[in-house]
């Protein structure tokens, strides 16, 4: 099952001047910041009522966000669902033609397990599906 919107993924340049930004936006400070290794990325996470923003910064050169500001500047990066078990909605959604980039669920910021759909078979759009560990 499908809960809700859990957070935006948003690509930055620059965190510092990033976290400024939304700062004045949202009118409260990110609550969390944390590196993933893994990923080779750093976040930085505002609460937004039941919701949050993520800030993704490269940590590396080789990291996922710097290929996608390279390619497609800064912007939204994903859309993450919250469900309550990633193995029902891998098993409920390949059948039906949705692509995954992997399906074996890899530790995410915030204390979720993740997993990406891949953009091709959702208009373009990268889907996280998180899961509270
Ligand atoms: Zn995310």
């Amino acid at each position: 099952m499908i809960k809700k919107i859990e957070h935006i993924g948003i690509a930055v340049q620059d965190l510092g001047k990033s976290e400024q930004l939304f700062e004045k936006l949202l009118g409260k400070k990110p609550y969390k910041k944390e590196d993933i290794q893994s990923e080779a990325v750093t976040t930085s996470f505002f609460k937004v009522g039941d919701q949050k923003l993520e800030l993704l910064h490269a940590s590396s050169d080789d990291s996922p966000i710097k290929k996608f500001i390279d390619k497609r500047k800064e912007g939204v990066h994903h859309i993450a669902l919250h469900v309550e078990s990633i193995q029902k909605e891998v098993e409920r959604l390949e059948p039906l033609g949705f692509e995954f980039i992997s399906t074996t669920p890899k530790k995410g910021a915030d204390n979720k397990m993740i997993v990406f759909l891949h953009p091709k078979t959702t208009n373009g759009v990268l889907v996280e599906l998180c899961e509270e560990i």
